[in-house]
Order: structure tokens, then C-alpha cells, then sequence
């Protein structure tokens, strides 16, 4: 029998803002220090009061409006009750049955389109620490409270590769947003996937019937997104092959072993018992002038899917090369900056050639530079100007591509202009040998003896004289090659 995947994701990103969700402590996932970030509010202390972050409320609606998605005009908080030691109150603050955000889509880069169900808004957990020496489990509270969306997709995705397409568009939009740094490595965004599948004549026919689904947990990277899907389904497969139903279950990916394992089955699920938050007022989104659909929309950044077809279609970068672009943001725009400082001289080289080159030398030798020196493209003392006339400079064949890549290295290393490192490291393949010649002219005229003494055979005041015309012409920002400059002078001096 022919088995049809079904995948539906469950995703928690760690919101960017500076206090946590429901108190005055500072929202920072990367301090080291345990405890240091808590009060008792976050701490659950009985008699406090959550006092709700509206910037974290402004966040989730913003990703809504990404997601062409509804924006509620009423929605509230529910306790969901259950005990573990990384929950001090007994109970954590979201949302269950009005969520803020409900009913978008997202569309993939390859065009499939996956709809969202729902995005809502919780506080994260404590971070529970397993300590080996002691064999005793500590809790790090830093993390309790900090503001957490969940967003739910429908079950729309076919594959693990379609699954982890997803994941990654999501970390870019939550990135352009300013949402979420989500960092899957530091849990800042964190997958869930539910996996089922089902014979490939059940689906698909109108009568759609989708399998028993599997959830799994403890994912901490795409590949393992990837992975734990892939092996799921050849699970699922496998047991079906053998006669058995699958069960519903929680189950749980070990990366060390590429396997999931089971954690618990639908019998032992929580009943977490969800009622309203007493503590909390009801939101009345549309009286909030600033949650206006119109105006969250409005507010939008360029979105990923929208800067991939304007690059396509202004630079005509496809597949890896536009991807680097769509990953960095700086770089892109030091791209773009480059792009513009190029209108100057337009004249002199066609716009496409200025864009090939730029697109080339930043996506690969930039971009290997970067690494290899462990830099990042905001703090470079190279300039867009600057990285622009060394293109100009290769297109006009000043000087060539290995030499235009070693000046590259300098200029990404330490700055600088283009045709001075080109001067200095004799790298100008051609110079305007009209203006060097007047230039030799008038070191000459004023080192009338430089000029004796050589022709008497003194070598040094050549050099002298060499030494004094790179001098000027780089006072000219005219490129001038040692070889031609002596060339120059031995022959006036005949
Ligand atoms: P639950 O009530 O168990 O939480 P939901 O209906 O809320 O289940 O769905 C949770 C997630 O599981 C969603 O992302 C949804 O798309 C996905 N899902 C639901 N049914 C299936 C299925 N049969 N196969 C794969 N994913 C599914
Ligand atoms: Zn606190
Ligand atoms: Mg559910």
C-alpha cells in the first residue's frame, strides 16, 4: 500500500522585548548568571498580579498581519493548570479559546501555501538544569515569564523537506519582524511536529481521512526537524506494514540516536483544566488605536517572499546566491548601497555589469572573507563607496580578478580606497600613462639634480623620483604602477 505523509507544526518562538511577559523583569534569554532576572511575580509568589507587556501583545498581532491573518478585536488570557517543577505558579498564563491571531497563510518559497490556524501568546517556563556531579535537578528562573508565541498550523504539509521549509521561512519572517531572534540552537524557537500518515487513495478524494498522528517533541535544530519527520514516518510505515495501528501518542526525538521514543500516550495527556485568567482583564484589541489591522499592516517591513521577487526581478539573483541576500539583511543592504553608488558612473560601466560583479564578489569571495576572519558585514571599515570602485575597477580591467581579490582582502580587513591599495601593492595593470607622463614632467621640473644625478648613473634618484611622482599621483587619486612611472622617466631622461 501507498502511504500520503500529513504534517502539522506546533511552534513557540521566545519574543524580542525588554521585560518579560507579566512583570518588570528584564526579558534576557542569553544571561549566563541563573536567577538573576525574577521577582515575585515571575516567581509565583501568592498575592502578586500579573501586569500584562503590551509591546509583546503588539508583536504576535504584527506577525498576524504578516500572515494575512485575522487579528481578534476581543481576546484573554487562560490559566492552563499542571505542576512541574519549571512552573512555580502551578499554572501557566495563555491562551485556548481566543487567541489573538487565527486564520492566516504562509507562503512558502516554492509556492506552496501552508494555512495557519491560530497564534497566541503565553509565558515561557523555568529552565529546568540536570546537574550531573550532584545528580540533582536545579531550576534557573530567568526564563520564567518571558513572553512566548505559539503558532498552530493546519495539517497542509506533504513532506519533512516541506515541513522544514516552513520552519525556516517562519525564523526569517519572526527575524524581519524583529519578533524573535529564534535561535533554534538556544531555544528561542522551538518545533513541534505532528506526523501521520495515511493509504494515498483515502486522501485526496474528497473524502479526505487523515491517519492517527504522532506528535514529537525535543527538536533542536532543522536538520532535526528533518530527521525526526523523516524517521517517523518510515516508523509509521513500518508498524502499519506489520499489521499494527498506530497509537496517539506524544513522542520524543534523541538526537544522539536518530530515533524518536515514546513519552506518553493519549491516556496519560494532561487535563490541564483551562478556565480565564481572574487576574487579568478581557482584551479589547479594537480600542487600541495603535492594533488597527490597517495600521499594523501598513507598518510592515519588506517580508521575505516580497524581497525574494524584487530581487529576482531588479538584480535577476536566483537560488543560493538570492538566499544569502534573503538571510542577510545587512548584507543586502550593503548590496544595495553598492547597486546606488554605482549610478555615478553608469557612464562609464553598464548597470548589469556593476550588478553581476557586486553580486558575485559579495556572495562568494565577500561572504568566505567574512568567515574566514570572523567578521561581520556592520562592522567592516570597508565602505559601499569604496567596495564599489574596486568593481568598477575590475570591470574597466584596471586590474584583475586575482588582484581584485586580493585587494578585497585588505580593504575587508583594514578599509581603505581601492586604487591606493592597488598603487601600493603594484596591482594596476594599466595607468593613464597621458596624465603619469605630466606628472614626471613636473617632479622633474621641480628636482632639476634628482634628475643629474640619475642621468650620472646614481640609481637612488630614480627611485627618488619614482618615490615622489606615486607621491603625486596618489594626491590625484590617479592609479599609478612603479613599472610604468620608471618606464616614463627613462625615456625623458634619454
Ligand atoms: P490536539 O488537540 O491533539 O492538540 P490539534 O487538532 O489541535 O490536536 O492539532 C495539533 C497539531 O497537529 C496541528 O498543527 C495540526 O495541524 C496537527 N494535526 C492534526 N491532525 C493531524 C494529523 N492527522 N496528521 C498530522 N498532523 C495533524
Ligand atoms: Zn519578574
Ligand atoms: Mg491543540
Amino acid at each position: 500500500m501507498k502511504f500520503e505523509p500529513t504534517i502539522g507544526l506546533e511552534i513557540h518562538a521566545e519574543l524580542k522585548t525588554k521585560t518579560k511577559m507579566f512583570c518588570e523583569c528584564l526579558n534576557d534569554p542569553l544571561e549566563k548568571r541563573p536567577n538573576l532576572n525574577l521577582c515575585p511575580i515571575c516567581l509565583g509568589h501568592p498575592g502578586t498580579l500579573p501586569l500584562m507587556n503590551k509591546e509583546a501583545v503588539r508583536l504576535v498581532l504584527t506577525l498576524g498581519a504578516a500572515l494575512g491573518a485575522k487579528l481578534a478585536d476581543d481576546s484573554r488570557f487562560d490559566r492552563k493548570n499542571y505542576f512541574y517543577p519549571d512552573l512555580p505558579k502551578g499554572y501557566q498564563i495563555s491562551q485556548y479559546l481566543h487567541p489573538l491571531v487565527s486564520a492566516g497563510v504562509l507562503k512558502l518559497p516554492s509556492g506552496k501555501e501552508v494555512r495557519i490556524t491560530r497564534v497566541h501568546l503565553e509565558e515561557d517556563a523555568a529552565r529546568n538544569v540536570h546537574d550531573n556531579d550532584s545528580k540533582a535537578t536545579l531550576v534557573d528562573f530567568n526564563r520564567a515569564g518571558v513572553p512566548l508565541m505559539e503558532l498552530v498550523t493546519e495539517p497542509d504539509m506533504k513532506s519533512a523537506a516541506e515541513a522544514v521549509e516552513f520552519a525556516e521561512e517562519l525564523q526569517l519572517i519572526l527575524r524581519y519582524l524583529g519578533i524573535s531572534d529564534a535561535d533554534m540552537e538556544k531555544g528561542q524557537m522551538r518545533v513541534e511536529a505532528n506526523v501521520s500518515i495515511a493509504p494515498a487513495d483515502e486522501l485526496g478524494n474528497g473524502f479526505s481521512k487523515l491517519g492517527t498522528k504522532v506528535e514529537v517533541k525535543n527538536i533542536n535544530s532543522f536538520r532535526a526537524v528533518g530527521r525526526a519527520i523523516d524517521f517517523e514516518i518510515n516508523r509509521q510505515a513500518e508498524a502499519i506494514g506489520r499489521g499494527e495501528k498506530i497509537k496517539q501518542e506524544t513522542r520524543g526525538w534523541d538526537d544522539a540516536h536518530q530515533k524518536t521514543v515514546s513519552q506518553r500516550s493519549k491516556e496519560e495527556a494532561h487535563d490541564y483544566r483551562y478556565f480565564p485568567e481572574p487576574d487579568l482583564p478581557p482584551l479589547k484589541l479594537s480600542e487600541v488605536p495603535e492594533f488597527a489591522p490597517e495600521i499594523l499592516k501598513a507598518e510592515l517591513p519588506e517580508l521575505p517572499l516580497a524581497k525574494r521577487e524584487r530581487f529576482r526581478e531588479e538584480y535577476g539573483v536566483e537560488g543560493e546566491k538570492l538566499e544569502i541576500f534573503i538571510h542577510d539583511k545587512k548584507l543586502s543592504e550593503f548590496f544595495e548601497s553598492v547597486v546606488s553608488e554605482a549610478e555615478r558612473w553608469i557612464d562609464k560601466v553598464p548597470k548589469e555589469k556593476i550588478i553581476s560583479l557586486a553580486v558575485n564578489y559579495i556572495t562568494s569571495d565577500l561572504v568566505g572573507l567574512l568567515k574566514e576572519l570572523a567578521l561581520s558585514i556592520e562592522n567592516l571599515e570597508m565602505s559601499p563607496e569604496n567596495f564599489g570602485e574596486l568593481i568598477k575597477m575590475s570591470a574597466l580591467g584596471e586590474i584583475s580578478s586575482r588582484g581584485a581579490k586580493d585587494i578585497l582582502r585588505i580593504m575587508t580587513e583594514r578599509g581603505g580606497d581601492p586604487t591606493e591599495i592597488a598603487i601600493q601593492e603594484g596591482q594596476l595593470q594599466t595607468s593613464e600613462t597621458g596624465s603619469l607622463e605630466g606628472i614626471v614632467k613636473r617632479v622633474i621640473d621641480a628636482n632639476p639634480k634628482a634628475l643629474e644625478d640619475y642621468k650620472k648613473g646614481k640609481e637612488a634618484s630614480l627611485q627618488f623620483l619614482i618615490g615622489q611622482a606615486m607621491r603625486e599621483a596618489k594626491n590625484q587619486k590617479i592609479g599609478a604602477n612603479p613599472q610604468i612611472l620608471k618606464e616614463i622617466f627613462q625615456k625623458i631622461s634619454k
